[in-house]
């Protein structure tokens, strides 16, 4: 018996977790409910979490954790209860399976079978954005060695388990040659350790055209937080509809099964919404808390059930489907067929399942690490780089140091810049030590200081690093 946690959120999300459940116990589930409050109501009640304090206890408790879709309500400054719960526990792994059920949900893609492993905790969705100048926003984008490793590793170990033959990688390394390009060669490390499966990377843009265009090229493919979140609707879209997909987000200790859809508040209590997308998650959970032999026959049961045209409103159509259902009609439908197969799709066999269990994190020996130069970024007014340079060179002597380059949005305007490049009031302006490579620490505040003399406005630092005598941070473009 394992004690799970589920919400049954709002609008349509009662009907179908009431399905969902029906079903999954009917096939034998070996599990305990708790079942906790959350979304609209606790919102309203004034908590803006959308979530009470023992309810968390309970999920921390119970470790797996079913959530129906919720509603956040509009404005008031309500914090999105899924973005909390990632973050909070940790869930790094969003595991989004999508595959097509042609010729019963209409698609161009008929033999897609794919997953998307999306990075969930890091990339541009750290949240660290900053207002710098009148004219500049900034959002960070942080990747980690460990947070690559975790989704990375994930993402081999879940191909080994449900015998996916390859594992492809997704970034754009050839453009942010830091962070995706960490993505990208611990990406390799790993595949490196995997040698049974397959493994290749593709630069973003062609390969989510390719996807879109060819899905079936593609098995398991692994991807840092924003292209993922893109690309596991596109994925799920073209697969036949958003509607049939559910997703995992995984953590070291716990994980998180929903629908990917919303809590379509307009077919609430109508007896009307599919219950599909909510299932597939609830087969994923039981696979990971190791019932594989009841998710089998949850998802052969499910796949009969669509392939004899027993189909809710949403993916009905006239020719294809038999019979138009209710959620509950549908849930019926599926637990009459428990003991059945599909025809004509592609009956599922888990034979291995439980919870992946990854080596934790063993932090590498510390690089060697030298200061060699300075980003000082600064707010100012003028439109021509040469004005501010010959301003900023007046440091010089004083902080014994040299400005080598300016750039604006990262294109290098001086030296010898264009006139055609259009500047923003954000100006990088790097500078390296007058005399040899290192650059002490405490020049960056002489350098700060002098430059406030100037009454020139700096906004922020970078600092410049070789690790291990290798240059970690990026040329002007043009430079
Ligand atoms: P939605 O996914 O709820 O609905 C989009 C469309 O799909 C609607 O036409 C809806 O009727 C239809 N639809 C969705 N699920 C269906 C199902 N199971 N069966 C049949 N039809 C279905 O998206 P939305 O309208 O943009 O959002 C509604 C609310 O859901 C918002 O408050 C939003 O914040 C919330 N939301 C929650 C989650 C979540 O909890 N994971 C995710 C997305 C949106």
């Amino acid at each position: 018996m394992t004690r799970i946690t589920v919400a049954k959120g709002d609008g349509i999300g009662p009907e179908i977790m009431d399905a969902t459940l029906s079903i999954i116990l009917a096939a034998g589930a070996r599990i305990e409910i708790d079942e906790i409050e959350v979304g609209e109501k606790v919102y309203l009640s004034g908590n803006t979490s959308g979530i009470a304090r023992e309810s968390w206890d309970v999920i921390r408790r119970n470790k797996v954790f079913l959530k129906a879709p919720i509603t956040t309500p509009q404005g008031g400054g309500y914090k999105s209860l899924n973005v909390t719960t990632r973050k909070f526990l940790g869930l790094y792994a969003n595991v989004r399976p999508c595959v097509s059920l042609h010729p019963f949900v209409k698609t161009k893609h008929p033999v897609m079978d794919l997953v998307i492993i999306r990075e969930n905790e890091e990339d541009l969705y750290a949240g660290i954005e900053h207002q710098q100048t009148d004219e500049v926003m900034q959002c960070l984008k942080l990747i980690s060695r460990p947070g690559c490793e975790k989704i990375v590793r994930y993402a081999f170990e879940y191909a080994k388990q449900y015998g996916r033959k390859k594992v492809t990688c997704f970034t754009k390394d050839n453009i942010m040659k830091q962070t995706d390009g960490l993505f990208h060669k611990v990406f390799d490390e790993i595949a490196a350790e995997y040698p049974e499966i397959e493994n290749e990377h593709w630069i973003v843009d062609i390969g989510s055209a390719k996807m879109a265009d060819t899905p079936e090229a593609f098995d398991v493919i692994v991807m840092p937080n924003l292209y993922g979140d893109i690309l596991s609707d596109v994925a799920a879209q073209i697969a036949g509809s958003v509607g049939l997909a559910g997703s995992a987000n995984i953590g070291e200790e716990c994980a998180m099964f929903e629908a990917i859809h919303g809590s379509a508040p307009r077919r609430a209590g109508q007896n009307m919404a599919n219950p599909s997308g909510l299932l597939q998650g609830a087969i994923q959970m039981l696979t990971h808390i190791g019932q594989n032999d009841v998710a089998e026959k949850v998802q052969n049961a499910w796949l009969r059930t669509i392939e004899e045209g027993i189909h809710t409103y949403d993916i009905y159509k006239e020719g294809v489907s038999k019979q138009k259902v209710g959620t509950r009609e549908f849930a019926e439908a599926v637990i009459a067929r428990l003991s059945q197969r599909p025809e004509i799709l592609k009956a599922v066999s888990y034979a291995k399942g439980a919870a992946l269990k990854l080596p934790k994190y063993v932090r590498k020996a510390p690089a060697l690490k030298e200061l060699v130069g300075v980003d000082v970024f600064v707010h100012h007014g003028s439109t021509t780089p040469d004005a501010l340079a010959a301003n900023l060179r007046r440091i010089e002597q004083e902080c014994r140091v040299k400005l080598t380059m300016i750039t604006n949005r990262g294109i290098k305007v001086w030296p010898e810049g264009f006139e055609e490049t259009f500047c923003t009031d954000h100006w990088r302006c790097r500078f390296k030590p007058a005399e040899g490579r290192i650059l002490a620490k405490k020049s960056i505040a002489m350098i700060l200081s002098a430059i406030d003399e100037l009454s020139i406005d700096s906004i922020k630092t970078e600092n410049l690093y070789d690790f291990d005598g290798v240059p970690c941070y990026a040329l002007g473009q043009g430079q």
